[in-house]
């Protein structure tokens, strides 16, 4: 069996013969010319790649993450839940951070999703709507306080 390379940029699965190599990121894999260049127009930007990073940034030990298992994962979660890597970034993100859940080396993506795919929806629409109802508010002048002193409290003598 020809060795299968992912696209670091798409995500795509690719012939090793059939990837590009352009002149600059040579170690990096890439399927196409196009993703060739997105890479270089916004090196690490694509929601792809901020997906990676960002599993990378919250496992215990990165360096053992099995990322042809997570990458699959990523393409059926995807396909699944009709949902982009954005989605499952923001769902993994809403899981770590406001939730405080602690991440398993052991499991793969399937910790976060389907779990957290709802509440982290309605988190994000309830800042968007919190959003707007900020730009619609009327305009409010800032207010200057000035500090003054309370009159110092009465002391109750001893009789
Ligand atoms: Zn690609």
């Amino acid at each position: 069996m020809a060795k299968i390379m992912v696209c670091e940029v798409c995500g795509a699965e690719y012939g090793v013969r059939q990837g590009f190599k352009g002149d600059r990121f040579k170690p990096v894999h890439f399927c196409s010319e196009e993703c060739y260049n997105k890479f270089v127009e916004a090196k690490d930007t694509t929601p792809f790649m901020l997906l990676k990073d960002y599993i990378n940034s919250i496992y215990p030990e990165p360096e053992l993450i099995p990322w042809d298992w997570i990458i699959k994962q990523i393409k059926s979660i995807k396909k699944v839940y009709d949902i982009d890597e954005a989605d499952i970034r923001l769902a993994i993100k809403y899981a770590v951070e406001f939730e405080d859940y602690q991440v398993d080396q052991n499991l793969g993506l399937g910790q976060f999703i389907p779990r957290y795919l709802q509440p982290s929806k309605e988190f994000a629409e309830s800042i968007q709507k919190a959003k707007k109802k900020a730009r619609n508010l009327p305009v409010v002048e800032p207010v200057h306080i000035t500090y003054q002193p309370k009159p110092k409290a009465r002391k109750f003598k001893e009789r």
